[in-house]
């Protein structure tokens, strides 16, 4: 009997082949689905057909905004690269999802699909969906957890009910099963005798139109192998002072994965075999990797909270949308030069420093009582890491109306924050070149803003 490589390369496998779906997780490294997929190829001496599917109004409302499909486009390009480096291809098809797999299914004689799942709501009911769908015509369907250390539904406090102090999570995260090893990407991937048609990656017109993504091009290399050096780089210099370094946006004191970590371009595991144990300076940086943990944790218990309060009381909150402020915020020119910076750090990179975006959020909701839902939908189409978990946390902490939320009472004075972490002004010149002759007054005074906001707060409380 020839080995199983030999009898591939002479064309002998069979057609009951896998499809391995790619949603997010865009990496071969420790990947779930293709490891799943290959055993099964493996068993049944067939092979395997990466599948990426576009179907944004699945995720609606939520559908992928400019700064993730910018990425998204850059990303897929170098996932193709990847597998046609493991003897295979990327196989792109425009949704609905399940039509298509099902449609894959028929032309390519596919078994069985694997993939990696996701938490949030609109894409667990898509899972649902593609599932029972496939389930009719036979065809066995697997998903695979490939995106958190923890599964959703796991970690519960003693009463059985979600966490909703992080602390109480951390230690819960840590006293739980230690999340299994990392697996390596394999060194090839059985391909079929023929492959399915695929449409080009550039068909899904997923680049913008307007010339705006030139600072993403200039910060930015989405894909596996970058993620993987940024990683390196990160541990290589920065992970020793991180936490101290992590407040300062004036230096490069964090380790910048959040897109790659998004697109699940490196394995959070990785992250965590990585670290755990190995750096005594390692525990603050796997907090925040477990902050993360703790927001899709919440998502997954309170699928209405990228669009309600987790606090029920927060929705007689008088919150007043004024457009000109609203637009002097989006465009970093309230007068406040932590927040334009921030502001415009966004614009140009599509990311901002976690300090920074603590106190722009808190001057959207407190200074402006501007609705935080305003603020997370802007975030929302100018970040390469937008992420529905992360920034529903992000933004009702800041509001003061989610899980472990700063107070709504505790209102940052955005100077003060300027000179505690950013006392050079090295942060501020560099994206207000304007500074010192042409910058705007600001667009509310602090101390009047503080106490408008103090008095809305009243008024939601019926005192
Ligand atoms: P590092 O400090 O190097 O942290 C490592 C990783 O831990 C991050 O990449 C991220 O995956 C995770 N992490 C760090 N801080 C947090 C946090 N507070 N909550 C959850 N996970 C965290 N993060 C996103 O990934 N996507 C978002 O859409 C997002 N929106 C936010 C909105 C607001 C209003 C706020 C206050 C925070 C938001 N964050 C969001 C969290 C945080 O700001 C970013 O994860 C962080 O700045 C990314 O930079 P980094 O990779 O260098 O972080």
């Amino acid at each position: 009997m020839r080995h199983y490589s030999e009898r591939m390369e002479a064309g002998l496998v069979s057609d009951a082949h896998s499809l391995l779906w790619f949603s997010l997780d865009l990496r071969l490294d420790d990947n779930p689905a293709l490891h799943r997929a290959l055993a099964e190829a493996k068993r049944g001496e067939s092979a395997v057909i990466p599948v990426f599917i576009w179907a944004p109004e699945e995720e609606a409302p939520w559908q992928p905004g400019a700064a993730s499909r910018w990425w998204l486009h850059q990303s897929l390009k170098a996932l193709q690269a990847a597998l046609e480096g493991h003897s295979s291809r990327l196989i792109i098809r425009r949704g609905p999802t399940a039509e298509t797999l099902l449609a894959l299914a028929a032309e390519s004689g596919a078994k069985s699909i694997f993939w990696n799942r996701r938490y949030e709501p609109a894409m667990i009911a898509r899972e649902g969906e593609v599932k029972r769908r496939l389930a009719e015509r036979g065809i066995a369907a697997e998903s695979c957890p490939g995106n958190l250390l923890f599964e959703p539904g796991t970690i519960l406090n003693a009463n059985g009910k979600p966490f909703q102090v992080f602390t109480a999570f951390w230690r819960a995260c840590l006293a739980a099963a230690t999340p299994a090893q990392p697996s390596a990407a394999p060194e090839r991937i059985p391909a079929p005798a023929t492959w399915p048609q695929s449409a080009a990656i550039s068909e899904l017109d997923l680049e913008p139109r307007i010339d705006w993504a030139g600072g993403l091009h200039e910060t930015w290399k989405p894909g596996e192998r970058s993620a993987s050096a940024q990683l390196r780089a990160f541990l290589g210099s920065a992970l020793e002072s991180y936490s101290t370094d992590r407040d300062r946006p004036d230096y490069r004191g964090t380790s910048r994965l959040s897109p790659h970590l998004h697109f699940g371009e490196i394995s959070v595991r990785r992250i965590w075999h990585e670290l755990c144990g190995a750096h005594p300076a390692a525990e603050p940086y796997l907090r925040q990797i477990v902050w993360r943990e703790f927001s899709n944790h919440l998502l997954f218990h309170y699928p209405q909270t990228p669009q309600e309060p987790l606090r029920p009381e927060f929705r007689a909150f008088p919150w007043r949308m004024d457009s000109g402020s609203f637009d002097a915020w989006t465009q970093g020119r309230t007068g406040y030069p932590l927040v334009d910076a921030g502001m415009r750090e966004l614009w140009h990179t599509g990311w901002m420093h976690n300090r920074v975006r603590m106190v722009a959020a808190s001057f959207l909701v407190k200074h402006l009582l501007i609705p935080w839902q305003a603020g997370a939908a802007w975030f929302w189409d100018t970040l390469v890491d937008a992420d529905l978990a992360n920034n529903t946390l992000g933004w009702q902490w800041s509001a003061g109306c989610g899980a472990d939320a700063a107070p709504y009472f505790r209102i940052f004075n955005p100077e003060l924050q300027r000179q505690r972490f950013d006392p050079d002004g090295d942060y501020v010149r560099r994206w207000i070149p304007e500074l010192e002759s042409d910058y705007p007054r600001p667009v509310v005074e602090h101390g009047f803003a503080r106490k408008r906001a103090l008095d809305a707060l009243a008024a939601m409380r019926g005192q």
